[in-house]
């Protein structure tokens, strides 16, 4: 690869023009078309400031190289739960491990030391961390309409209701039971629980046959299922849009398989699994819009949460389950709304 070749790439990936290329370095768009076509070459300090347009390293930029996924995030999903408990000020279930300490620094600086009265957390399914990283153009608009974004391990097997299973009760998957691809009903306590205990309307918005309808049924709590076809993410997405502004519930949950369905099909890299990517991402930035328009009388804490990454198999199709940085890293996305004083 060549540093034309490298920068063509890598302004692809994160979806910028060339003239956007052109404002952040200070040069014409003339210049980078040239860079681009191996025409010219850019100077250090040009490179520089390149590498920061991208995120990059400056040795990433020159090489481009992948960085390699070699490394394990730290913090275990089953904090989110606890976390969700945390910004609500409600008690946790009794199995679920400790709050995520970098998102309940960032709630008690976000509503002031108080609490979320509402909580909204997006769930769409597969996208790994090294995809976002990867691809930045893609999950722009979510990352628009977040403060912090967190690193985090997901459990093993790396599938659905396994991972899903332990977001939402806290716990490792010994305890709450699901330990493979399956779909039984959770019986140890969940977020939802809590949720119920202390007199919050939780309801959870997703697809008839898909895990999350399944494992957290028998709840005294309201579940919209749509059927799986291909309109379904329309109407998920048009739902929480209506729930959000008849204001019913304390908590939703919006679970959208979009992504994880295109990528099994066709790779995670695949067009057409990217153009999923950014389904997601649009849908999370609306259902923010929303809320900062319609909420302004709450505290919301709003989450882009994932269940496990992605690899690809035999080049063109995708898949999960595996103890590999792709599967288990995820990159949780969250923002709090503060209630405005009048
Ligand atoms: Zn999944």
């Amino acid at each position: 690869m060549t540093i034309g070749k490298n920068i063509s790439t890598l302004r692809k990936r994160a979806m910028l023009a060339l003239a956007d290329i052109a404002d952040r370095v200070g040069v014409n768009k003339e210049t980078v078309k040239a860079w681009e076509a191996d025409e010219s070459t850019p100077t250090l300090e040009q490179l520089l400031k390149l590498k920061d347009v991208f995120d990059i390293s400056l040795d990433r930029l020159v090489t481009g190289e992948e960085p390699k996924r070699t490394t394990y995030n730290t913090e275990s999903l089953d904090t989110i739960c606890a976390s969700l408990c945390y910004a609500f000020g409600i008690e946790p279930p009794k199995t679920a491990a400790d709050k995520n300490p970098q998102l309940a620094d960032y709630i008690d600086k976000i509503f002031d030391g108080g609490k979320a009265d509402r909580v909204v957390m997006y769930n769409p399914d597969a996208i790994g961390q090294w995809v976002m990283q990867k691809y930045p153009g893609y999950v722009r608009q979510a990352k628009r309409h977040a403060d912090i974004e967190i690193p985090l391990a997901t459990v093993m097997p790396s599938v659905t209701p396994v991972c899903f299973a332990t977001m939402y009760t806290g716990a490792q998957p010994e305890i709450h039971g699901i330990k493979q691809y399956e779909k039984p009903v959770v019986k140890i306590e969940t977020l939802f629980d809590a949720l119920i205990k202390a007199g919050k309307k939780p309801a959870i918005i997703t697809y008839a046959n898909c895990s999350l309808s399944k494992i957290f049924k028998e709840r005294n709590m309201d579940y919209y299922y749509f059927d799986d076809d291909d309109g379904a993410i329309e109407q998920v997405n048009a739902l929480a849009a209506e729930l959000i502004l008849k204001d019913q519930y304390d908590f939703l949950l919006i679970y959208n398989e979009n992504f994880d369905s295109a990528m099994h099909k066709n790779g995670p890299e695949n067009a057409r699994t990217l153009a999923e990517l950014r389904v997601n991402a649009h849908a999370f930035s609306v259902i923010s819009n929303l809320i900062e328009k319609h909420w302004k009388h709450h505290n919301t804490l709003v989450g882009f949460a994932m269940d496990h990454g992605c690899h690809e198999i035999d080049g063109e199709c995708g898949s999960h389950g595996l103890y590999m940085p792709e599967d288990i890293n995820i990159l949780h996305l969250y923002k709090g709304y503060k209630r405005e004083e009048n």
